[in-house]
């Protein structure tokens, strides 16, 4: 098995085939949830980034839950993605690109005139391994997350955005920080320790009284300003989240966790729907496209 191959297939891979979600991706929403809170009072939710959809299926397991039916019948949670997702119970599912400002205005039309009370975003560009250039493209993504943020968040709300800790972090803490009261940069044990991604927890949503329009508009005049004062600043707090028991994702576990337990093995949950190599599949199977030469 390649490297690659073996680095994927790890304790949480297995796990989120056990208990039933999409992707592993789905541990680390739970371990921010487990340090953080985040779901508390949470009724209404836009899920940025969303596809394959193991963070949409954390949220509606939490918001939908049998226990708390109050919640249930009044709970909205809305999911964007370039890609097609396969439908999930009681969430709102839209194919759009969270940078286009129609996709925010769609996102709108979802809520009524109602608030968020949270906002998550797992956005991840295909990155290209040139670090300036992957967090560059990354960053667009939290800051159209925030953009969306400002447009239908409630005062007081949270935001949770993937994030690269790349050079460019401080910076983009200290814009974050100009919206939220409460800035924290988390690494959830379930997210390897070589990958740069972690997570910004944005608490307390309060926009700037002067904020009116759009963020862009709003932080660009400040940032000349929060340049020269970058060293200056306090540094966002960072913390590693998920429990003392969580298992460590740079680890190998064998494959039985408990003594006496024999391992089952379970099919991914949600095999991909719509492939990039889609259409070549179909047209070598209507005999369009030649086979190919391995030779
Ligand atoms: N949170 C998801 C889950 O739990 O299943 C996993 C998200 S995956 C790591 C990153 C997603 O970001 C991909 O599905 C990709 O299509 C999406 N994405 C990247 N750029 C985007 C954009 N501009 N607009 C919408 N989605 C985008």
């Amino acid at each position: 098995m390649g490297k690659s191959s073996k680095d994927k297939r790890d304790i949480y891979y297995r796990l989120a085939k056990e208990q039933g979600w999409r992707a592993r991706s789905a541990f680390k929403l739970l371990q921010i949830q487990e340090t953080f809170n985040i779901f508390r009072d949470v009724k209404m939710v836009v899920d940025l980034c969303a596809a394959p959809g193991s963070w949409s299926q954390v949220l509606s397991r939490q918001l939908y839950s049998e226990a708390d039916r109050e919640c249930a019948s009044t709970a909205k949670i809305v999911a964007v993605d370039l890609q097609l997702m396969t439908p999930i119970e009681g969430v709102i599912q839209l194919q759009g690109d969270i940078t286009d400002p129609r996709t925010a205005e769609q996102v709108i039309g979802y809520f009524d005139g109602q608030r968020a009370d949270l906002v998550v975003c797992d956005g991840a560009p295909d990155v290209i391994g040139l670090v300036d250039i992957d967090e560059y493209i990354q960053h667009q993504l939290v800051m159209a997350s925030l953009d969306i943020s400002t447009r239908i968040l409630k005062t007081g709300g949270t935001m949770v955005a993937k994030v690269f800790r790349g050079p460019k972090i401080a910076m983009l803490t200290t814009l974050l920080s100009q919206f939220f009261g409460k800035v924290t940069i988390a690494k959830p044990k379930c997210s390897r320790d070589s990958s740069l991604e972690a997570f910004a927890v944005c608490e307390q949503y309060t926009p700037p009284i002067d904020f009116t329009g759009r963020v862009q508009d709003f932080l660009a005049p400040m940032i000349p300003d929060l340049l020269s004062k970058l060293a200056s600043l306090k540094p966002v707090p960072f913390v590693a989240c998920g429990g003392e028991e969580a298992y460590d994702a740079d680890r190998t576990y064998p494959l039985t966790l408990k003594e006496g337990e024999e391992y089952q093995h379970h099919a991914p949950v949600q095999p991909p729907i719509h492939p990039p190599y889609e259409l070549a599949q179909k047209m070598r199977k209507e005999g369009k496209l030649a086979s190919q030469n391995t030779g």
